[in-house]
């Protein structure tokens, strides 16, 4: 089998979340934000382990996303975090997966599936507080809603919630921000009557840096792979390969497309069975390094679609087989996401989940 695979390490993801728990308020549930197959670490396995470590919450993008769960005999609460269209509310109402809601035809729409179903349906009302993106900004927030809310025998009404724009940089001001029109959102509808069981607002920097963002229930996602540079977080996968062809070249041999690299000395080239095509980012030509032996040493040349070379002195240890970390930690060296996030001028989000559907995943311990 092709040796390039991501080890997911499930006790690093379950330890993620205790620490990310002690730094909860009292009476602050998590949310697991499995979404994107897991941010690529796999949704079911991390949905199961972070359960057993203490999430009591699910978050999902899609509707689909939620049955996959359901499907693995996953019991716990999950919420479709975006837009949902006709036949998701469908599936959701189905699957018993709570919906976010902020326009009024598809508040109707869910009312009218659950009532043809005749199971009742969970809806989490998303407040825009400084995101610019989906959710009714708060002067939409009015008593049609609470009507809509409260007076039908199909809806349950379990969340009210907004998301941070910022909550990772370094200032804070936007954030005090949002919290604060979130709080007003609040204040309001506790004079008009009752809040529903869930506020929420908290994303994964939010719940490690903001305590006052945390309510009674956060939605972490990233922090929960160790995507975050953090002093206790681990990270969620190791990204790895063999060498799979070993060479001696001369000074001024060119390695790869486009001749981007030329031997400075005579050196030895391995080659490794990945590429863009695996979510090995090009951008990583002549930039980012793999750890073999736990030694580091540079990719050099073009990063193609399915391979890349990796350029060693005539005297490095190293034999055809040899397992290459990708993205790892070994010895003196580290590849982290964040580094290669860097590297590419990116998110460690967008590294994670970029690791491609080609890339075997294997469970430690085996799921
Ligand atoms: C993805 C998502 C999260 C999780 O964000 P992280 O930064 O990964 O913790 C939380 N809330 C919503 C609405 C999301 O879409």
């Amino acid at each position: 089998m092709r040796p390039t695979k991501a080890i997911v390490h499930l006790d690093n993801i379950a330890e993620n979340v205790r620490i990310i728990r002690q730094n909860l308020s009292v009476g602050t549930e998590m949310m697991a934000v499995v979404k994107a197959n897991g941010y690529g670490h796999g949704a079911v396995p991390v949905a199961q382990a972070a359960l057993k470590a203490g999430a009591s919450w699910l978050g999902v993008a899609l509707a689909e996303e939620g049955v996959q769960l359901r499907q693995a005999g996953i019991t716990a609460p999950v919420l479709i975090l975006g837009q949902s269209w006709d036949g998701q509310i469908a599936l959701a109402v189905e699957h018993g997966l709570d919906l976010t809601v902020f326009d009024l035809d598809t508040l109707r729409l869910v009312e009218t599936h659950a009532k043809a179903r005749e199971m009742p349906a969970s809806v989490h009302v998303k407040i825009d507080t400084g995101m610019g993106r989906v959710g009714m900004v708060p002067s939409q927030w009015n008593k049609d809603w609470l009507d809509a809310l409260h007076n039908s025998q199909w809806l349950r009404w379990r969340g009210l919630m907004t998301h941070f724009a910022e909550s990772d940089a370094p200032d804070a001001e936007f954030t005090r921000y949002q919290l604060s029109q979130f709080l007003d959102v609040i204040e309001r509808t506790r004079m008009a009557g009752e809040l529903p069981p869930y506020l929420h607002a908290a994303n994964s920097a939010a719940a490690l840096r903001y305590p006052g963002t945390h309510f009674n229930l956060v939605r972490v996602g990233i922090a929960l792979y160790g995507g975050i540079v953090h002093p206790q977080l681990k990270p969620g996968l190791t990204w790895q390969s063999q060498i799979v062809y070993l060479k001696k070249v001369a000074a001024g041999t060119p390695i790869g497309y486009g001749r981007t690299y030329r031997t400075p000395k005579s050196m030895q080239i391995a080659t490794i069975p990945v590429g863009y095509a695996d979510g090995y980012r090009r951008d990583w030509s002549n930039r980012a390094s793999v750890i073999i032996n736990r030694q580091c040493y540079p990719v050099v040349g073009r990063v193609s679609m399915d391979q890349i070379t990796v350029g060693l002195p005539l005297t490095a240890p190293v034999r055809v087989g040899d397992r290459v970390l990708l993205m790892g930690e070994q010895g003196a060296c580290a590849m982290t996401a964040m580094d290669l996030a860097e590297l590419a001028h990116t998110i460690s989000y967008e590294v994670l989940v970029g690791i491609g559907s080609r890339v075997l995943r294997q469970w430690d311990p085996p799921f």
